[in-house]
């Protein structure tokens, strides 16, 4: 069994000796066990992040443990009632060339159905990431402009033709003119845009005469300050990816916007603007409840009353300095 061990954890840069290859005996399935050899191993940017040490939402890979990731393999040895040998599973094996499973988390696999490389892909944990970002959080609608880097992968690719699908315009961004040819050529987005280009953030501009209403985020970095100023009232930002910054050793310097995104991103935050007569038709239900709790006690008041219109300024002042105790109320007459 050739295996893929996390050698030491990366300082920035991944280097090919954070890795180390060991070669072991192929294991024996036990009771209620299944010998897997896998097939195919997904790589993906997220097991950057399982490299390092600190706290995410998911455990990280211990150093000298196999490496972890999506895995499509097919059952050698099955001591498990639901699985025979042949069958083609989806797992999580990691990086290695056999391994033992006691059937938790498989699913079988249809080679008939849909090549098996898709179950990792465009029908598997990306494509799923794509559809849920973009149509829970994102939710574009007919005519809206729809942004998205690292646009000829898996997510962002996906996430563009969903949101072409959905009738609004796609505005691709990606490294490099092959990945901007085919994006536009062959996925059908309306623009393509390369981010290494030297007037990139101004082709980005041009790109979204209306603004832009659906930024969906893979990258951060110089992609996200290019994408800030075009950003439409009451866009929708689907924090999915900050691959910009996945090397970054520390983000505790001045600028909070790395760790900020970071934690939107690791903690699934809801950051939701708003001014309040968007809930305009709240009013009703809110003088409702209010005057109930009112009535019952459940919600108590204090205001600050300051007399003489002309105590006003002063009164105002204070209150920017924290001088006010409640609600402050001038009584004019
Ligand atoms: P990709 O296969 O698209 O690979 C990453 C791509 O990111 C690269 O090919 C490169 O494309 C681009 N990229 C890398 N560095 C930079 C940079 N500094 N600035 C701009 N672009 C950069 O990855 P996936 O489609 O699998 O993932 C896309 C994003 O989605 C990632 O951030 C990933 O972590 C995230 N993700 C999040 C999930 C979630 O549940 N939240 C699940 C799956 C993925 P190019 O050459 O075009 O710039």
């Amino acid at each position: 069994n050739t295996r893929i061990v996390l050698a030491s954890r990366p300082q920035g840069r991944v280097k090919p000796e954070n890795f180390r290859i060991e070669e072991q005996p192929i294991p024996v399935p036990g009771s209620g066990e299944l010998l897997l050899k896998i097939l195919l191993l997904s790589l993906d940017p997220y097991m950057r992040g399982r490299m390092d040490d600190a706290k995410s939402y998911a455990a990280p890979v211990a150093v000298n443990d196999v490496m972890e990731g999506g895995t499509v393999a097919e059952v050698v040895k099955s001591n498990h009632p639901d699985y025979v040998a042949g069958d083609i599973v989806l797992s999580h094996s990691g990086w290695q060339s056999y391994a033992i499973s006691n059937g938790v988390g498989l699913r079988k696999l249809n080679s008939e159905a849909a090549p098996l490389s898709t179950a990792v892909g465009i029908l598997g944990m990306p494509g799923f990431t794509a559809y849920t970002g973009l149509l829970t959080i994102g939710q574009p609608k007919p005519g809206e402009t729809v942004v998205v880097a690292a646009a000829s992968g898996p997510v962002g690719a996906t996430v563009g033709q969903i949101a072409r699908i959905k009738g609004a315009r796609a505005v691709g961004i990606a490294g490099g003119p092959d990945k901007c040819a085919f994006i536009k050529n062959e996925l059908g987005f309306d623009v393509a845009i390369d981010h290494r280009a030297p007037d990139f953030a101004n082709q980005l501009k041009d790109a979204c005469p209306n603004g832009i209403d659906v930024y969906f985020e893979n990258v951060g970095g110089p992609v996200w300050d290019a994408v800030f100023p075009l950003l439409n009232t009451f866009a929708r930002i689907p924090v999915c990816g900050l691959i910009a910054q996945y090397n970054s050793l520390d983000l505790s310097g001045n600028d909070r916007l790395p760790a900020l995104m970071r934690d939107i991103l690791k903690k699934s935050l809801t950051v939701r603007g708003f001014i309040n007569r968007e809930f305009v038709d709240q009013r009703p239900a809110f003088f409702e409840a209010m005057n109930a709790w009112l009535h019952s006690g459940d919600v108590k008041y204090r205001e600050d009353i300051v007399d003489g219109l002309t105590n006003a300024p002063k009164a105002f002042i204070g209150l920017l300095d924290g001088h006010n105790f409640g609600k402050l109320v001038i009584k004019v007459a």
